[in-house]
């Protein structure tokens, strides 16, 4: 819900958190730092939430003081939607009023870890460009769609164990691979990708047996993050029938460290997702009830390692938008456990790979160069079909409108080290 914590006119006491960067006072995202636990992005620095609760400028209940000590969000994750605008109509207010800049860290000092304990990690498939694009080229003679694509979120139980925050270096991982003529052999991984994807936290989970129905599931995510789904695309066409991707997807996702609230996405909530008039209509544990679309702007950019030690800048490979998808988180969420299947606080359930309908939209190197066979050139005189040790990717996002301030996720990077 949009109220005065959205207010354009807002600013705060702490230099540079009034909306020229990515975390004016508007956005105020969580995340976790090694050493002070819980901390909230403001400008470039980040409230401390143990020291402002030790200095009694900020005081709740005491199951919110307990779950604001951890030094993980689930806690904090598994108190609701009410609590949640409580305590953040609570820092709006503590940044805005006198100035207490002993509950500051600078961001550049922390170090940020995962911001919870992901139980289960769930990946879908649900923008329709990306699925026609894969399904174009490596089923070119019939419908690029599978039937169900339209009628129900597709989606596959990936590996929380493999998701790691933002700066972990990726090493290139082996797989079985199999070439067009003879055996399959083990080898590292030559075709490997990334995938622009966003990944939505789940707050309040759901009770074995119990669904979570559209009329309430935008109330059980907490927040989002940036997601690189990075994939093994040879491994992945050799494995993938009939059970779906393995150990393609397995070895690493990278997320970006400040979880931005669904409450401060409320101005850049949409209707939707939009259907074409020739789609089949939905079944109604699936059709939209509230403003389910969020309205985040992404882009991909790649820097080799040449390109790094010569200090050129980071080229663009990919310019898109979260409002490509054609199924919402709600409707992803309200699909997952339309069987019972009970969520946890701090599960994560990915989008896919987001594409949309231009070519400079493409959410994954497979679709960008079409399987390898238009590669890009990049300004180091070196050309990419997949990517190279050395390669560095990085994700930013944000939000923008006339009406509301801007807001931003930070980035989400990760380099790939050889085999
Ligand atoms: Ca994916």
């Amino acid at each position: 819900m949009i109220d005065h914590t959205h207010d354009v006119e807002a600013t705060s006491w702490v230099a540079d958190g009034s909306g020229t960067n990515d975390f004016p006072i508007q956005n105020l995202p969580w995340g976790v730092c090694s050493k002070h636990g819980i901390v909230v992005a403001i400008g470039d620095q980040a409230v401390v939430l143990r020291s402002a609760l030790d200095q009694n400028k900020l005081q709740f209940a005491d199951d919110i003081t307990l779950a604001l000590r951890a030094s993980d969000l689930n806690d904090f994750m598994s108190l609701g939607q009410e609590i949640w605008t409580l305590v953040r109509h609570a820092l709006f207010e503590l940044l805005r009023g006198e100035p207490v800049p002993e509950i500051l860290c600078l961001q550049s000092e922390l170090r940020l870890v995962m911001p919870a304990k992901i139980g289960d990690y769930t990946d879908f498939y649900a923008a329709r460009n990306h699925a026609t694009n894969v399904g174009k080229m490596f089923r070119p003679d019939g419908d690029p769609l599978m039937p169900n694509y339209l009628h129900l979120p597709v989606g596959y139980h990936g590996r929380a164990s493999s998701v790691v925050i933002t700066g972990t270096e990726i090493t290139r991982p082996h797989g079985q691979l199999k070439p067009d003529e003879g055996d399959p052999i083990f080898a590292p991984c030559k075709l490997l990708d990334y995938e622009l994807e966003f990944g939505a936290f789940i707050g309040c989970g759901n009770t074995m047996g119990e669904r979570i129905t559209m009329d309430d599931a935008m109330e059980h995510l907490f927040g989002i993050v940036i997601l690189n789904d990075w994939s093994a695309r040879d491994v992945q066409k050799w494995e993938y029938q009939p059970l779906g991707p393995f150990n393609a997807k397995n070895f690493a996702s990278t997320i970006s460290p400040w979880i931005v609230t669904i409450d401060a996405l409320a101005p850049f909530r949409k209707n939707g997702p939009a259907r074409l008039d020739s789609d089949p209509p939905l079944l109604e544990y699936l059709q939209p009830v509230t403003e389910d679309v969020l309205d985040v702007n992404c882009s991909v950019s790649i820097s080799s390692a040449t390109m790094r030690s010569d200090d050129v800048e980071a080229t663009q490979l990919t310019k898109s938008s979260l409002s490509n998808l054609t199924w919402s988180f709600a409707q992803m969420l309200a699909h997952h456990t339309s069987t019972g299947c009970p969520m946890n606080s701090g599960d994560l359930i990915g989008s896919g790979t987001i594409s949309g309908e231009t070519k400079d939209s493409r959410g994954c190197l497979l679709e960008l160069t079409w399987r390898g066979t238009e590669p890009l050139d990049l300004p180091d005189g070196t050309q990419r079909r997949f990517l190279q040790d050395g390669d560095e990717l990085t994700i930013e996002a944000w939000c923008e409108s006339d009406s509301a301030t801007r807001i931003g996720f930070g980035s989400c990077t990760g380099r790939i080290l050889p085999a």
